[in-house]
């Protein structure tokens, strides 16, 4: 005889692994087999836009790989085949699915029973998606990069991951993927955030994806080597747009899905050069009648020594130069002064994290403070990102962090991780508080490969040290 209850503890054990999507069942999923669908897509009766884009793109890039069409279909609807469940809805809710429980940006792949449950935190944004490849200039209601799109994520992570896909470039030549009449699914659930909360591949082009080709691109935009470029990257959109203005819109429709697809987006925190309205602070009065304003008085000690005429930085071991910038912070984070009002040019604001970052050049000062941080090891390299001055740098970040906690212990400064200061530092160890984002100095020189090479270097040896965010900014 068995044990009744025996038995009943391992159905529940392995109703359990099912449930946890556990690859010890090694479930296959055979999406197409044989050039004919296997599967269905399935929305909520509402899906965000997220959600549906979501859908378009794993019907098209199924269809890519097969020439199989997977239909997209209401949850209502009877399924056939693998039900590929994309966004919250009843199913996913049914499933134990709470998207309530996500962090932000979080998302999940989740293989089930004869089901492939694809979820993430979206933002409650229910306009209808226009999404047809065919006519790219009428695309409409793609997602903003800032709003949360988790099912767009788990989506674009199941289409490389299991799929085999990848997404070069925003141009015709720019998708890569395998060719085949069957596509089989074998893999293990995934729930994961992005390494990297805030990923910006164009803040300084005001956030428009119109202007990425030209941003990124070998040539200046314009110029008649930027144009046999373009010509040469969409030639089908050339024949079928004839018109400018229309063949612009569809081109920065396919900019903004590329960037999508590259998960462009997260929690837009911008930081920049910051220290520039010191000049008018604390150097001398401007001439600018309304730089003048921000005069207070000349406070040479913060500046850096060493240097004819107007220092070309501050003094990052000055105590007054601390102890001013934590003062700007609490007035930043308390809301008595915008970014603008401490003459920040950029003008940050709330919720944007305080930043703090020097000026873009590595003539530092020369009091033997500060040279006490120069180490010769760290002044070797010829690549544009190095650790030249990262200790000396980053011990002043830590300083103005520390002065800022004394009062406002709940309260973070944001820096870069670039040129002189790209690399960790050495001889101490950040405060962990402290947002850093690393600034990958090849987004407008790919053809350089030994900058390439050093970058990517860097991005995988700085992930420990840079603990919040990433930027393609500078
Ligand atoms: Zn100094």
């Amino acid at each position: 005889m068995f044990d009744k209850g025996l038995v009943k503890m391992l159905v529940g054990a392995l109703s359990a692994l099912i449930a946890s999507g556990s690859a010890s069942i090694a479930e296959r999923y055979g999406l197409v087999e044989n050039g004919e669908p296997g599967a269905s897509i399935i929305l909520a009766k509402q899906p965000t836009r997220a959600a549906q884009l979501a859908a378009f793109e794993i019907q098209r890039h199924v269809r890519l790989i097969t020439g199989a069409t997977i239909p997209i279909q209401g949850e209502s609807e009877e399924a056939r085949g693998i039900q590929i469940l994309i966004g919250e809805s009843e199913k996913t809710r049914a499933n134990r699915l709470n998207t309530q429980e996500l962090k932000p940006q979080e998302y999940v792949v989740q293989f089930l029973p004869r089901a492939i449950m694809m979820v993430g935190r979206d933002a409650p944004q229910f306009d209808e998606v226009i999404y047809d490849m065919e006519n790219p200039a009428a695309m409409k209601g793609l997602p903003g990069f800032w709003e949360e799109q988790g099912t767009l994520y788990a989506a674009y992570d199941f289409l490389e991951k299991f799929c085999g896909v990848r997404w070069v470039n925003p141009t015709e030549l720019g998708t890569v993927h395998p060719e085949a009449k069957t596509l089989t699914i074998t893999g293990r659930s995934i729930r994961r955030q992005p390494g990297f909360e805030y990923r910006d591949a164009l803040g300084a082009t005001g956030d428009n994806p119109a202007r990425y080709d030209s941003y990124v691109s070998l040539w200046p935009g314009g110029s008649g080597g930027f144009k046999a470029w373009d010509a040469a990257a969409y030639p089908k959109l050339h024949e079928q747009y004839p018109q400018a203005g229309t063949y612009e819109a569809a081109r920065r429709n396919l900019a903004h899905l590329f960037l999508l697809r590259s998960r462009n987006g997260g929690n837009i925190q911008r930081c920049n050069h910051s220290l520039y309205g010191y000049y008018q602070r604390f150097w001398e009065k401007s001439k600018d009648p309304n730089a003048a304003k921000l005069f207070v008085e000349k406070k040479p000690d913060m500046f850096a020594k060493g240097y004819e005429g107007e220092p070309p930085q501050m003094c990052y071991t000055s105590r007054e130069l601390i102890e001013q910038l934590a003062q700007d912070a609490r007035d930043y984070y308390d809301g008595k002064k915008t970014g603008g009002d401490l003459g920040i040019f950029w003008q940050p604001n709330l919720p944007n994290l305080f930043p703090v970052e020097p000026m873009d050049n590595s003539s530092f000062c020369k009091c033997d403070a500060c040279q006490a941080w120069l180490t010769k090891t760290s002044q070797e390299g010829k690549v544009y990102s190095t650790g030249m001055y990262s200790d000396y740098f980053f011990n002043f970040i830590n300083e103005v962090q520390k002065e800022l906690k004394k009062t406002h212990p709940d309260k973070n400064i944001m820096t870069l991780a670039y040129a002189s200061h790209a690399y960790p530092p050495t001889r101490l160890k950040l405060d962990p508080g402290v947002a850093v984002q690393f600034c990958f100095a090849c987004n407008r020189a790919p053809a350089s490969g030994e900058n390439y090479a050093n970058e990517m270097k860097l991005l995988n040896t700085t992930t420990v040290f840079v603990l919040r965010l990433l930027s393609g900014y500078n």
